[in-house]
């Protein structure tokens, strides 16, 4: 694995993104460069492959661009988190709060393996919000969230005193 890539030179920063004043750190530019997204990957398996895990789950839409090929090299169920409305099977779901308004996301709970290990990934974590949302609802499910995982961490925003004492680990982080 390539130890010394410059992940950060790989990340798109989009000012005023999605409204004034935030500055959006877009992945879409490391899906677009490959060895950008194999470094990811490699990483990613680097940190969990001596990690009891036993399924991932992927957060709608970009946490599913890191956790399916990650699943893969894993050998490890894959587990998809989608917004409302989506699924159509008998599903579970949580609401969230937003900055504005509420978010509210569902899992199929046949798909989550009871009492097992599972570790949840996101593209980036701000707040915390949506994994904490995701923690609850695979705990409801009956597994074990073991560990999360965002490529990018914005830890200023606060996210660990959201998220407690589930070990989290990210690629990079912004102060
Ligand atoms: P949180 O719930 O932690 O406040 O926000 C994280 C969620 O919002 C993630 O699902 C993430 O995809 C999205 N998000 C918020 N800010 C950004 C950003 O700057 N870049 C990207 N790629 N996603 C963001």
């Amino acid at each position: 694995m390539e130890t010394n890539f410059n992940l950060d030179a790989a990340i798109r920063k989009v000012p005023d993104f999605p409204k004034k004043g935030i500055l959006f750190y877009d992945i879409t530019s490391i899906l677009a460069n490959p060895e950008a997204f194999k470094y990811c990957l490699d990483a990613m398996e680097a940190l969990y492959r001596n990690e009891q895990i036993d399924a991932v789950a992927a957060i709608e839409s970009r946490g599913f661009v890191f956790a399916a090929p990650f699943a893969d090299r894993l050998g490890i169920p894959l587990i998809l988190i989608r917004k409302k409305g989506k699924l159509p099977g008998k599903t579970l779901s949580k609401k969230y709060q937003l900055e504005y308004g509420e978010a509210e996301i569902e899992v199929h709970p046949e798909d989550v393996p009871v009492g097992k290990q599972v570790l949840v990934v996101d593209d980036l974590i701000a707040t915390g919000g949506t994994l904490r949302a995701a923690t609850d609802l695979i705990a409801s499910a009956g597994a074990k969230v073991a560990g999360l995982f965002g490529v990018v961490g914005l830890p200023f925003l606060n996210y660990r005193a959201v998220l407690g004492n589930i070990p989290i680990k990210t690629l990079i982080e912004y102060h």
